[in-house]
């Protein structure tokens, strides 16, 4: 099955986390990475007392259910030391399942697509990057909403930076 999920941090290096997270994503068996977005830095939703996000999102095939692989992420969340402080509160690190191919689930602990995922700068933009012509199952382009969240902010971090963290990560 293939899957799109976005990836957020915004406590404790969130750039290195997020890329921490892709090489973890990297190693597992069962999953295979098939490409990823840029880092975004973007600003929270909901309280604004918290650092700016680091934004990310990946495009993956799994083996196993939906339900596996939302275990598999949220073991990866633990990992890194999450913690559930306050709801759209500051976090080490988020991973969320945006779409499924065109499957819809409605469980109480997993609902694809991703309801707030329409709605949200910091999803579409890093989608836009590795799928411009992503559609929901319903046939709606994702592209079709960027008009109404051109007002968060959001920009892809500078390349060298991001390079630069990679290497320094791995010299
Ligand atoms: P948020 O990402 O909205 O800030 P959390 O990361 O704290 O919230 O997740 C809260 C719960 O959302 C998780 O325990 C998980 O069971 C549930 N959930 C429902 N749908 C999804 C999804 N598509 N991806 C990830 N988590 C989901
Ligand atoms: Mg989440």
């Amino acid at each position: 099955m293939q899957a799109l999920i976005g990836l957020g941090s915004n406590l404790d290096s969130p750039s290195q986390r997020l890329i921490s997270a892709l090489r973890a994503l990297q190693r597992l068996p069962g999953l295979t990475l098939c490409h990823h977005s840029r880092l975004y830095a973007s600003a929270p939703v909901g309280p604004q007392d918290q650092p700016d996000y680091v934004n990310a999102a990946a495009a993956l095939t799994f083996q196993g259910s939906p339900h596996e692989l939302l275990q598999t992420l949220q073991a990866l969340e633990l990992a890194a030391g999450r913690q559930r402080l306050r709801h759209w509160g500051e976090r080490t690190l988020d991973l969320d399942i945006l779409l499924i191919g065109d499957r819809c689930i409605d469980t109480p602990d997993l609902q694809v697509p991703h309801p707030q995922m329409t709605r949200r700068a910091f999803v579409l933009y890093p989608l836009m990057d590795i799928c411009a012509d992503a559609l929901l199952p319903d046939g709606t382009a994702l592209s079709s909403f960027l008009e109404q969240v051109k007002d968060q902010r959001i920009s892809p971090l500078a390349e060298l930076e991001r390079d630069a963290l990679i290497e320094r990560e791995n010299p």
